[in-house]
């Protein structure tokens, strides 16, 4: 018999983010803008029916709508308990336990405890080169490096695009390559895109969810959590061929979506011309004015595709990511302390917020340079 508790489980632990109040929180990445005015009122005026009624099994509503915004099929679109359900469903429905996961770190850490609750043995593609001016990140790996290791071919290669925390966008060429050299019988590749409504219109945000539609191996995973200010709701989705989706709903298992939450998403998604676009607009232009103001304090921020800004800590003076997020807390501003992280040492995530909490993080973070005169 297997002991109890698992051996696997072992190296997991609850996860426990510092979610203490504070003044102004830019730790979490979810929409300082608010949420959307329709979908808070869809929760406001529900039916008693709504919450005494099983919901819609497979979320239907909600699959008809993502296939609206953006011209797939229904039969393309997989939906969860936020995106997170659907990155744990798809490495159940595309690996055995013992098989491997490939990314590129730092990513989202969350990868590294699905993989383990999985049974999924995690490999990590180094990205040996150094960073350099006009290479910020460093240099692109080869993409047939995720494809074979010396370990063999793994069941998944994991892709963030813009990726947290660094917020670097990953060029489509580049992800073309590796699908290509994946061809049809490859790795899953599944590709977040939780933040991709933040990236600029014409770097083609939603060209690669298109094609996840029609492509053997290629699905898309987008949340309604950061750009749509719904993360209590917890919901997401998945984009990839029908054959694929269905797989992924088989190991998601039935009811994930509640009603409130499908109601809410359903106006979210329908969302072309208000409030969506113009949150979203207001958090691109605040991410160049506070990149500005960061340089003029000689920071030296990420360039950033997504609604936040890593910025290493070196520049401030103030001792490493933990102290640095301390002292800001202090200050009444939460942000993400990124200890050592691989290529840019100690670093924090600063989310986006309008320009009251720019101005508010930072006038705490001046508190914290060393004054140069
Ligand atoms: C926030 C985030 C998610 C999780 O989204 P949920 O829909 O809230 O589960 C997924 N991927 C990345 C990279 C994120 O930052």
């Amino acid at each position: 018999m297997t002991p109890f508790p698992r051996d696997l489980y072992a190296p997991l632990v609850p996860y426990a983010p510092d979610r203490r109040p504070v003044e102004v929180d830019l730790s979490d990445n979810t929409n300082r803008w608010g949420t959307h005015p329709g979908a808070l009122a869809a929760v406001r005026t529900a039916d008693p029916e709504e919450l005494l009624r099983y919901p819609p099994v497979y979320a239907d509503r909600l699959r008809a709508a993502v296939a609206a915004r953006f011209g797939v099929p229904l039969e393309a679109v997989a939906t969860g308990c936020g995106s997170d359900d659907l990155l744990d469903s798809a490495f159940r429905a595309a690996a055995d336990p013992g098989e491997s996961i490939r990314f590129i770190p730092p990513t989202f850490s969350m990868i590294e405890i699905f993989a383990t609750m999985n049974g999924l043995v995690p490999r990590p593609l180094d990205r040996a080169a150094p960073r350099s001016p006009s290479a910020p990140f460093g240099p692109l790996p080869d993409p047939g490096l995720l494809l074979d290791t010396e370990e063999g071919t793994p069941a998944i290669v994991y892709l963030c695009r813009p990726n947290n925390p660094t917020g670097e966008v990953l060029p489509r060429p580049w992800i073309e390559t590796l699908l290509d050299q994946a061809g049809p019988t490859g790795p899953v590749v599944l590709l977040d895109e939780a933040y991709a409504d933040f990236m600029e219109p014409d770097e083609g945000p939603d060209d690669l969810l298109r094609l996840a539609a029609t492509s053997d191996r290629l699905v898309v995973l987008r949340t309604l959590s950061k750009a749509f200010g719904l993360a209590g709701l917890r919901v997401g989705f998945a984009v990839g061929a029908p054959e694929v989706i269905r797989e992924i709903e088989k190991s998601r298992g039935p009811y994930k979506v509640n009603r409130l939450a499908e109601a809410a998403a359903v106006l979210a998604l329908d969302d072309r011309e208000g409030w969506i676009p113009e949150t979203l607009a207001a958090a691109r232009a605040e991410r160049t004015h506070l990149a500005r103001a960061l340089v003029e304090r000689g920071l030296a921020p990420l360039p950033s595709g997504a609604n936040f800004l890593l910025v290493p800590t070196e520049g401030i003076g103030a001792g490493d990511a933990a102290s640095v997020t301390a002292k800001l807390r202090e200050a009444g501003v939460a942000v993400r302390p990124f200890p050592s992280l691989p290529g840019f040492g100690d670093a924090v995530r600063v989310t986006l917020g309008p320009r009251h909490e720019t101005d508010r993080f930072l006038a705490a973070l001046d508190t914290l340079l060393t004054p140069t005169t």
